[in-house]
C-alpha cells in the first residue's frame, strides 16, 4: 500500500479541521514546543518506511516510555510483576490519586503514572545502574546509539513533579515502593523525559508489531506470549480515560504521551507513530488521534 500518498491525502482531508487543544503547560518545558507541528512515520513488518511532515524532528515522548519499562521490567518480574500492578484500565486521569487509597496501594495497570512509578521502582531494584540501563535497552530496540534523556526537560518535571511525588508516598506507605521514593522518582522523571523523532519511535516499537521479534535484525526482544499482554494492556489502557474511545474511533493498541504523541501497533502489519502537540482535555494529542482514526478507516486496517 502507498502509505505515503495516503498521509498526504488525509493530511489535506484535514487541513479545514480546527485544533482547539493546547501544548501540555503542567511541565513547563513542554510549553516551548511549537504547536501546530504534525508528524507521521509508519514501519512496516516488512522493513518498509512512510513518512509525512515533521517526522524527523525530536519530541518528547513523556508517557509512551511507559511501554517500553514495562516491556523491560516484564522480562525481569515475569509474572510476579502484577501483584504490585493490574491490568485494568482505570477510567481515571493518568495522574489520578483517588483509586489508589480504595485498591491499597495497587495502581490498576502499568500506563496511568501510578503504575509506571511502581514499574520503575521495579527497575530501580534489579538494575545495577537504571538510568544507563535502561537508556541502553531504549538504543537496542531503537538500533540508534544516541537516543537520550533529556535533561532540561526532566528538571523540569522535578520543579513541578508534586503530584507524581504524592502517588509515590501514597503507594510507599502501602508498601508497594521498595526504594528510596525521591530516587524512583527522579528515575521516572528522566525516564518520560527521552527524546525521540516519530521515525525512531515507530522504529522501536516495531517488535511489538511482529510477535516480539525485531523484524529488522532478527532479534526475539521478548516472547509472542509477552508481546501479545503488553498490546493488550495498550488496546484497554493506553489512552488514559480515553481509552475506550481510541478503541472505538482507531482501532488499534496505543499509547500517548502528554508530548503529543501517539505510538500504535497493528500485530503482523506495521508500527506507527504520529506527533501533534496540541492536546485535548484529557491529555491525547488531538489532531494525532483524528489522524489516526482516518488512517485505520482509509486503510481498513484497525485490529477489529
Ligand atoms: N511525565 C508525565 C507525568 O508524569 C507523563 C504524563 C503523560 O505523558 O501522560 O505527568
Amino acid at each position: 500500500m502507498d502509505y505515503n500518498k495516503i498521509f498526504t491525502d488525509i493530511n489535506a482531508k484535514l487541513s479545514s479541521y480546527k485544533d482547539d487543544g493546547a501544548v501540555a503547560s503542567y511541565i513547563p518545558e513542554l510549553q516551548r514546543v511549537l504547536p501546530n507541528k504534525f508528524g507521521v512515520h509508519l514501519c512496516s513488518v516488512e522493513g518498509m518506511n512512510y513518512h509525512f511532515g515533521d517526522s524527523e524532528e525530536k519530541f518528547s515522548i513523556q508517557s509512551i516510555v511507559k511501554v517500553l519499562s514495562l516491556t523491560m521490567a516484564f522480562e525481569i518480574e515475569e509474572d510476579e510483576l502484577w501483584k504490585r500492578v493490574g491490568v485494568e484500565p482505570s477510567g481515571n486521569p493518568f495522574n489520578s490519586l483517588v483509586q489508589l487509597e480504595y485498591d491499597e496501594g495497587i495502581p490498576r495497570n502499568p500506563f496511568i503514572n501510578a503504575g509506571a512509578i511502581v514499574i520503575a521502582d521495579v527497575l530501580v531494584s534489579k538494575l545495577k545502574n537504571p538510568r544507563e540501563d535502561f537508556i541502553n535497552f531504549v538504543r537496542h530496540l531503537s538500533g540508534n546509539n544516541q537516543i537520550d534523556y533529556c535533561d532540561r526537560i526532566a528538571q523540569s518535571e522535578k520543579s513541578k513533579g508534586h503530584r507524581n511525588a504524592a502517588l509515590c508516598n501514597l503507594m510507599k506507605s502501602f508498601g508497594n515502593i521498595e526504594n528510596n521514593i525521591h530516587e524512583v522518582i527522579d528515575f521516572y522523571f528522566d525516564l518520560c523525559s527521552i527524546e525521540m523523532t516519530c521515525s525512531e519511535l515507530a522504529r522501536t516499537f516495531l517488535f511489538l508489531a511482529n510477535y516480539g521479534k525485531d523484524p529488522v535484525n532478527g532479534n526475539q526482544i521478548i516472547s509472542s506470549s509477552k508481546s501479545k499482554r503488553i498490546n493488550a494492556v495498550m488496546q484497554l489502557c493506553g489512552l488514559y480515560d480515553e481509552a475506550g474511545e481510541f478503541s472505538f474511533k482507531v482501532g488499534l493498541p496505543g499509547k500517548s504521551g502528554v508530548g503529543g504523541g501517539i505510538a500504535v501497533v497493528h500485530p503482523g502489519k506495521y508500527s506507527m507513530v504520529v506527533w501533534s502537540p496540541r492536546l485535548n482535555k484529557k491529555g491525547n494529542s488531538n489532531k494525532g488521534m483524528r489522524f489516526l482514526e482516518e488512517f485505520t478507516s482509509y486503510t481498513a486496517s484497525s485490529i477489529f
